[in-house]
Order: C-alpha cells, then structure tokens, then sequence
C-alpha cells in the first residue's frame, strides 16, 4: 500500500479555472485513487452533458425547467402519458444518437486498469456500457428499453420510435429543446390526439424500463450496489449533485461503512459536507488527466 498522502485536504473544495485543470486538485485526486485500488463509481447527469444530454438541474442542485414526469401521473392520467410519449418521441433522438465522451471512455480506461470496483450510474442512456465499462448497475433503469406493464414483454426503445412518428405524423417534426433523459420541452397541446401504441403482444400499456420520479429503484439493485460498496475502498462520484436520494443514500452508507467519499462535480452535491476531496471542474477533463497520470 502507498503511503497516507498528505496532499488529500479534507473537507476541501479545490475550484481550478475552468479552462486548466489545477495541479493541486489533480495530485489529490491521484492521490485518492492510488491509495483507494478499488472505487465505487457513482455518476449522474453530468457526466453526460458533454455528450450533448441535458441534465435535471443547474449548479445549484434546482430544477433548470418544470421537473419531470412521476410515476404516478404516468400511471393515473392517460393525458399525462400523451405528454410523455410526445415529448419522448421529440427528444429520443438526442440521447438514441448520443455518443459517449471523455469521461466515459477515461471511466472504462480505469475499468480496464482494475481500478473500478464497481460503477454504478444514475443515467439512463447507456453510454458507459457503449464506452467499454463493464458490469454497469443502472440505478434508474434503460431508456433505451420499453416494457409492457400487463404482459412484461420487452421492446428497445428504437423499434418503438417509428411507430410513434407513423403514429403523430403531425407532432413528429416538432422542434423543441432537448431535456434530461430523453426528453423535451415540446409545447404540447395536442394532448387528446396524440396516440400511443399499445404492447404488440397483448394490446397493454407500455413504459419506458426507467425508474420514474416517486418509483422505487429495484430492491435487487439496490442489493447489488450495496454489496458492491462493501467491497469497494472508497466512492467517487462523477458529475450527481445527488439531489435524489437513491444515490445520495450511497454516500451516506459510505460514510457509515467507513469510507472515504471524493467528488468530481462543478457546482455544489448534497454530499458537500461529508467529502474527503471535492474537485470542482468539468468531468471529461479531470479524468482524462487522471487517467493519463496513472499511465504515466
Ligand atoms: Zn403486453
């Protein structure tokens, strides 16, 4: 084991210019993974961002717009559903074409360096696993999966774009800006005539394999996560203000099981006050650099 490096500050929030990444706060950053072989990784909306997928909220952890759909809305309110699958259809392509960035290909660099015990996203847009990352645990689901809440049959969300748009070719050239997860901010009046097409199997209601807001995250996944953080040394998070709860509650375990917590966020996380190390600058730059130290 290396040496305690005395280059980790606790509590220290380390907040380089944004176009260089400052020395100090990549020698702590290396330090912390050097001596912690095996992380937790925890990451959210931010790291995406770079791949052109919006995220939920600004620097302060507020929602940018209106927040986004609940699970009881979409279960209770056939208009609601309209609204949502017309907004899905407008903002699909934004993360269905989305292309992993830096950060993800730096985090897959450190999968395959046995540096990653355990990576576990927030995201739903499948761009770690495209990136190379191995045994991904996706908190909140796939959007890039649909399944059928009568029968449970199974659908990709790319085979059930073309029968929206054939479906509302009226609303299918709609422009609207793109939201988080596949969303957009469509001014949509035509609730009452947008149709939605049914499971093929047996004519019931489709969902996106997401875990809405005011839906639990799977039992087993959350099993799985916690085993995980077990067997990790430390937790780093990557781009979650960890304002929801389902991966903030990691940090708190972390801290309850003994293990150090880092963050590489720009704006401020719920964790703040019990970080061993912040370092406030963009994802994509911060791990590339790091992955280029550890080669070094
Ligand atoms: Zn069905």
């Amino acid at each position: 084991m290396p040496d305690p490096a005395p280059l980790i500050a606790v509590n220290s929030v380390v907040s380089p210019a944004p176009a260089t990444l400052e020395t100090a706060a990549l020698d702590a950053l290396h330090a912390f993974i050097e001596r912690h072989p095996r992380l937790f990784v925890l990451t959210g909306a931010g790291i995406s961002t770079d791949s052109g997928i919006p995220g939920y909220r600004d620097d302060n952890g507020a929602w940018k717009r209106s927040p986004p759909i609940t699970l009881q809305e979409f279960l209770g309110s056939e208009s609601w559903r309209r609204r949502y699958w017309a907004r899905s259809m407008i903002g699909w392509p934004t993360v269905g074409l989305a292309q992993p960035n830096g950060a993800h290909r730096a985090l897959a660099q450190l999968d395959a360096a046995q540096r990653v015990g355990a990576l576990v996203t927030q995201n739903v847009d499948g761009l770690h696993q495209r990136a190379g990352s191995r045994d991904v645990i996706e908190l909140h689901g796939s959007i890039g999966h649909v399944h059928c809440l009568d029968c449970g049959a199974q659908y990709t969300r790319a085979s059930i774009q073309p029968e929206l748009v054939a479906r509302n070719p009226a609303v299918a050239g709609a422009l609207a800006e793109p939201a988080a997860d596949g969303d957009a901010h469509l001014d949509f009046d035509g609730a009452n005539a947008f149709d939605i097409p049914a499971c093929a199997a047996c004519g019931g209601m489709l969902k996106p394999s997401v875990v809405f807001f005011g839906e639990n995250v799977p039992r087993e996944r959350v099993a799985a996560a916690s085993a995980a953080l077990d067997a990790a040394d430390a937790v780093l998070v990557v781009g979650s203000s960890l304002m929801v709860y389902s991966g903030y509650r990691f940090c708190a375990w972390a801290q309850q099981r003994g293990k150090p917590v880092a963050a590489i966020n720009l704006g401020k996380t719920r964790a703040d006050p019990l970080l061993a190390l912040k370092v406030a600058a963009p994802c994509a730059a911060t791990l590339e650099a790091l992955v280029a130290r550890l080669a070094a």
